[in-house]
C-alpha cells in the first residue's frame, strides 16, 4: 500500500510503537490519548520477555529502558517456604538475544512515548474516543470534547477496556472477570536484599504473593487474591490503605517472611480485578482494526500482555506495507496472530487457576503437583520467547 493516514487510539505500550513502524513505511500516524496528560507514575510493574524486547530494539537500545528493573528469573515456593521450582533465564540472551525483565509500567510508557516524540510522532492528549463512523473512503473518530477527525484508517490501541472495540463491535462479549484480584506496589525494606536475584513467587496458604528486589534496592511486589464475586465498579478504589493492609496481612498471616513486612511497609497499594476478554471472532471491521489488549487482553499471569501487543505492532505494520489494501492487510494480520495469541491467553488462564485459594485437601495435592507443573510450564515457554519477526521479510496475503 502507498501513503495512508492513520489515527491511532491510545498512547499506552502499543500505540507509539505502531506509530513508529507506520512512519518507517511512509504512512502518517497521529496518536489520540484519552488521558488529559501522561501519567507515568500509574500502575505497578509488568514483565516483558525477549519476544517483546526484540520489537522494542527496532527503535531503542534496551539499556534505555533498563534504568530500573527487577530480574525476570522466577523462583517458586509453597506456603511452607519449600522451593518447588524455578524458571531460569540465564540462557535467554544467548538463545533469543534479550532477557526477560520486570519494568515499571509508567517508566516503560514514558520511554516509548519519548522515542515516538523524538521521531516526530504527534500525540494529542485529552482525546477520548466515543464513537466511530466510516464510509468507503474514510473513517472518522469522534471524541468526548466534541471534536472529530478523519483518516484512511483507525487502529484501536486503547487497551483492555477498548472504546474502539465497543464502537465497531457493540455486541462483543463483555470482559471476563477471572476470579482473582491483584494488588501490588513498590516499597523499601531494611534487611531484604537481592539474595535470590529472582522474582520470588509464593503459593501462600490463602493467596499468592511475589516480590523481587530491584537494581536500585527497592522491593517490587504483587499478590493475587481469589474472590469469586466480581467487585462492583468503584468498590476497590474506595478501599483505604489501612483496610487493604489488614486484609492482606490476614490472608498471608501464615506465609513465610518477609511477606508480612513488605505489606506493612507499603505506602501505596494498587488493587484491581484481573480480567481477560473472551476470544473475538473478528479484530477488524472496514477501516478499523484492533491491536494489543483491545483485541485480545490476557490475564497477566505469564507476563505476556505487553509483549504480545508489541509483536502485534510489527506484524500489522508489515501487513500494511506489503499487502495491496486495508481489508487484506487486516485479515492477514488477524490470521497471522490469532492462533498464537489465543494459545498464550489459555496458558495464562491455566496459571491463574493455580492461584485460586484451595481448601486444606486441595492444598495438599496442589503442593504435591506444583513442582511438576512449574517444571513443565518453564519448558513450554520456549515457543513464546523465541518468536521473532524480521522487519525485512515480506508478508504474503493469507
Ligand atoms: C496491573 C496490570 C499488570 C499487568 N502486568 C503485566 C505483566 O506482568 N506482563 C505483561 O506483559 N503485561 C501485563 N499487563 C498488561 C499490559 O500492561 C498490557 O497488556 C499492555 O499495556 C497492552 O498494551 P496496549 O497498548 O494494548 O494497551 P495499554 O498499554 O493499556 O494502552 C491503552 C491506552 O489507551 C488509552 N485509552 C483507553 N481508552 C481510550 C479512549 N476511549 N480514547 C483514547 N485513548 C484511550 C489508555 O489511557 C492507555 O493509555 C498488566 C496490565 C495491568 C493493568
Amino acid at each position: 500500500m502507498t501513503h495512508q493516514k492513520a489515527l491511532i487510539i491510545g498512547c499506552g505500550i502499543s500505540g507509539p510503537v505502531l506509530a513508529l513502524f507506520l512512519k518507517k513505511i511512509g504512512f502518517e500516524a497521529i496518536i489520540y490519548e484519552a488521558k488529559s496528560a501522561h501519567r507515568d507514575d500509574a500502575g505497578a510493574f509488568l514483565g516483558i520477555s525477549p519476544n517483546g524486547l526484540n520489537v522494542l530494539k527496532e527503535f531503542m537500545p534496551l539499556d534505555d529502558i533498563l534504568t530500573e528493573f527487577t530480574p525476570g528469573k522466577m523462583t517458586f515456593y509453597n506456603a511452607k517456604n519449600k522451593s518447588i521450582g524455578e524458571i531460569d533465564n540465564a540462557n535467554q540472551q544467548e538463545l533469543y538475544g534479550a532477557e526477560t525483565v520486570q519494568l515499571k509500567r509508567g517508566l516503560l510508557n514514558q520511554k516509548i512515548r519519548q522515542v515516538a516524540i523524538e521521531n516526530g510522532i504527534q500525540i494529542e492528549f485529552g482525546k477520548k474516543l466515543t464513537y466511530i463512523t466510516q464510509t468507503d473512503k474514510a473513517a472518522t473518530v469522534f471524541f468526548d470534547d466534541g471534536t472529530s477527525v478523519s483518516a484512511d484508517f483507525i487502529i484501536g490501541c486503547d487497551g483492555i477496556h477498548s472504546a474502539t472495540r465497543n464502537a465497531i463491535f457493540p455486541n462483543a462479549p463483555a470482559l471476563a472477570y477471572t476470579g482473582l484480584l491483584s494488588t501490588g506496589g513498590f516499597t523499601k525494606l531494611e534487611n531484604v536484599n537481592d539474595l535470590y536475584g529472582s522474582i520470588r513467587m509464593t503459593f501462600g496458604e490463602r493467596a499468592f504473593f511475589a516480590y523481587a528486589v530491584s537494581n536500585t534496592g527497592d522491593v517490587w511486589w504483587f499478590n493475587n487474591i481469589s474472590q469469586e464475586k466480581e467487585p462492583e465498579r468503584n468498590e476497590l478504589s474506595g478501599l483505604e490503605l489501612a483496610q487493604l493492609k489488614s486484609k492482606l496481612l490476614a490472608l498471608h498471616q501464615n506465609d513465610p517472611a518477609p511477606i508480612a513486612d513488605i505489606i506493612k511497609s507499603a505506602h501505596k497499594i494498587e488493587i484491581y480485578p484481573v480480567y481477560d476478554i473472551p476470544f473475538l471472532k473478528k479484530w477488524h471491521k472496514g477501516r478499523v482494526c484492533l491491536l494489543g489488549d483491545a483485541a485480545h487482553a490476557t490475564a497477566p499471569h505469564i507476563g505476556q500482555g505487553a509483549s504480545l501487543a508489541l509483536e502485534d505492532a510489527i506484524v500489522l505494520a508489515k501487513c500494511l506495507r506489503d499487502l495491496p489494501d486495508l481489508s487484506t492487510a487486516f485479515t492477514t494480520f488477524q490470521s497471522l496472530r490469532q492462533e498464537r495469541v489465543q494459545k498464550i491467553v489459555r496458558e495464562a488462564r491455566k496459571v491463574g487457576d493455580t492461584k485460586t485459594a484451595p481448601n486444606k485437601f486441595q492444598q495438599f495435592f496442589r503442593d504435591l503437583l506444583l513442582p511438576f507443573f512449574v517444571k513443565f510450564e518453564a519448558k513450554k515457554m520456549d515457543w513464546v520467547y523465541s518468536y521473532k519477526t524480521s522487519w525485512g521479510e515480506r508478508i504474503d496475503a493469507i
